[in-house]
């Protein structure tokens, strides 16, 4: 497996808890919905992170959200421009079949962080026919919410009534039915995916059309 550096350039802050770190991209080739191991130079302590940037950027963006009892998404957040990271990759499977990148409807339903890899999917592929449904505590974390186009994003928050609908996730889909030959991509929380899936299979949705990648 590839393994290089990759120079910090910045930390952008979104939220009190959530930010997105930016390398220098090199000739780091990936498809859409990959993540990488990013780790500390000369240690073997890493983490997985999926690409948030899209192929045409010359960079290289993570969405992290800080873990305060954690130890590694701490160190990124404090890094400073010129720090050096290890990369390795690009791994991972999550990535549009060609059905959807031909125009097939899809639905992209993520929590938190989550939605990285779509961001990187719409970034990469403006024309294609999807739906977002992000699910976070609060409004001020639909992060990446501009890439979207506004008539196929729906925030729902769980904390607060400042989204588009106000309730996890798995609530707004027990009250509006799926189309069983849409496919959905699920990118989130284990708890997020099995529930989802559980919900989709109701609906009909054959196994293929249930696309996962789960962050923790
Ligand atoms: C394939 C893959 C892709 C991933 N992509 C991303 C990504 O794009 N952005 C990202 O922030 N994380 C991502 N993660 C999670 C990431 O690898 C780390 O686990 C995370 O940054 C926490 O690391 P830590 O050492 O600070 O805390 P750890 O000690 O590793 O984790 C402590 C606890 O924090 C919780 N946690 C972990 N990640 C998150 C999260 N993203 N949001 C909320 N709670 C979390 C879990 O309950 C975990 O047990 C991904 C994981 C996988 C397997």
């Amino acid at each position: 497996m590839k393994r290089q550096k990759h120079i910090v350039q910045k930390v952008i802050n979104l939220t009190p808890e959530t930010f997105i770190i930016r390398l220098d991209r090199g000739d780091f080739q990936f498809e859409p919905g990959q993540y990488v191991v990013i780790r500390i130079p000369d240690q073997n302590k890493g983490r997985e992170y999926s690409i948030y940037s899209g192929i045409n950027d010359d960079y290289l963006d993570f969405l992290v959200r800080e873990i305060p009892e954690g130890g590694f998404s701490r160190y990124l957040r404090h890094l400073l421009p010129g720090s050096e990271l290890d990369v390795e990759g690009p791994k991972g499977y999550f990535i549009l079949d060609e059905k959807t990148r031909k125009g097939h409807k899809a639905m992209l339903i993520a929590t938190g962080t989550g939605i990285s890899p779509f961001h990187s999917y719409v970034r990469s592929y403006p024309d294609l026919n999807f739906r977002v449904l992000h699910g976070v505590h609060f409004a001020d974390e639909a992060y990446g919410r501009e890439s979207f186009n506004p008539d196929n994003y729906l925030l729902c928050t769980s904390r607060s009534d400042g989204g588009d609908y106000f309730g996890r996730v798995t609530y707004y889909l027990k009250e509006n039915k799926i189309d069983a030959d849409t496919i959905c991509y699920l990118c989130g929380n284990s708890e997020m995916i099995d529930e989802v899936s559980t919900i989709l299979e109701k609906y009909g949705l054959p196994p293929e059309n249930i696309r996962t990648e789960v962050f923790f």
